[in-house]
């Protein structure tokens, strides 16, 4: 099959991952623009905080898929740069929330793209453990070995992360070596891309609607990456017709244009139960 010419055909785009993000932009890259995505060579992006909470995340998710994008684009010599970040919060629990974005730079046009997605994680968040049975018990629900796991251990406020296992004996071999020395032990999903299937699956994903973006010229100035940069709420009450907050339609821009679109949503009358006036 021949990928069809697009702005982007031949270009080589650098995804700043060292845990193989490259891998899930390059079919729809490849197949919907023809455009070739690689990882910088020896590139650090636990400078920019881990999961493991083991280096603290300092930046907003915007900047820091911002920051690592750059990096990425120095180091491999590209105006063409993608990063991605994800954050998981526990807030509706024992739900967590993933939120996840994928942030593409063009330097030549000067565009800076965000595609972004808020689900709920298929998995639990961590779990504090006082047996090493339990840490392999937990590990074998979160589904592991597919889905890595990470130990956390803490003591006198010093937090380690301990990563990387192949084997419910080594892990169940590291908890009781822990526990034993004092420190108190949880068992978290290991949330890197390489280390979990379903993360990998959400940026996948967000990489399939990248790729149609950057295939989308602004009707007016012809720039490549038109698509949805924000949400228009105000969908009318299906009993008395005000304003409600459920969204109303998605509004497409231009990353260099003022241009706007407006695409309504196909629902057009909200549920009184989010109506202020027929449900305060
Ligand atoms: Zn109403
Ligand atoms: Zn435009």
């Amino acid at each position: 099959m021949t990928p069809p010419v697009t702005h982007y055909t031949g270009s080589h785009i650098t995804f700043a991952t060292m845990h193989g993000k490259e891998h899930l932009a390059r079919e729809a890259f490849r197949h919907i623009l023809g455009a070739t995505v690689t990882a910088p060579p020896d590139l650090d992006t636990d400078q920019f905080g881990t999961f493991a909470g083991d280096i603290p995340r300092v930046l907003t998710p915007r900047d820091a898929a911002r920051a690592k994008a750059r990096l990425g684009m120095q180091i491999a010599n590209t105006p063409y740069g993608l990063a991605s970040e994800g954050s998981f919060s526990a807030r509706l629990t024992p739900l967590v929330e993933q939120m996840e974005i994928l942030l593409f730079i063009d330097d030549d046009l000067g565009l800076e793209l965000i595609e972004g997605t808020l689900t709920t994680s298929p998995l639990p968040g961590g779990r504090t453990i006082t047996t090493p049975l339990r840490a392999s018990d937990f590990a074998h629900a979160l589904g592991f070995p597919a889905q890595g796991v990470i130990l956390q251990s803490a003591q006198d406020g010093q937090i380690t992360a301990h990563k990387n296992f192949t084997h419910l004996d080594e892990l169940q071999r590291t908890a009781e070596a822990l526990l034993a020395n004092g420190s108190t032990v949880t068992v978290l999903p290991d949330y890197r891309a390489h280390r979990s299937p379903s993360r990998a699956d959400t940026i996948r994903t967000l990489c399939n609607h990248m790729a149609k973006r950057l295939a989308t010229e602004c009707p007016h100035c012809r720039t490549p990456g038109f698509g949805k940069v924000d949400v228009e709420h105000g969908l009318p009450c299906s009993h008395c017709g005000a304003a409600t907050q459920v969204i109303a339609a998605d509004l497409h821009g231009c990353g260099t244009c003022p241009h706007r679109a407006r695409i309504p949503r196909r629902q057009t009358r909200a549920d009184p139960t989010w109506c202020d006036y027929c449900n305060p």
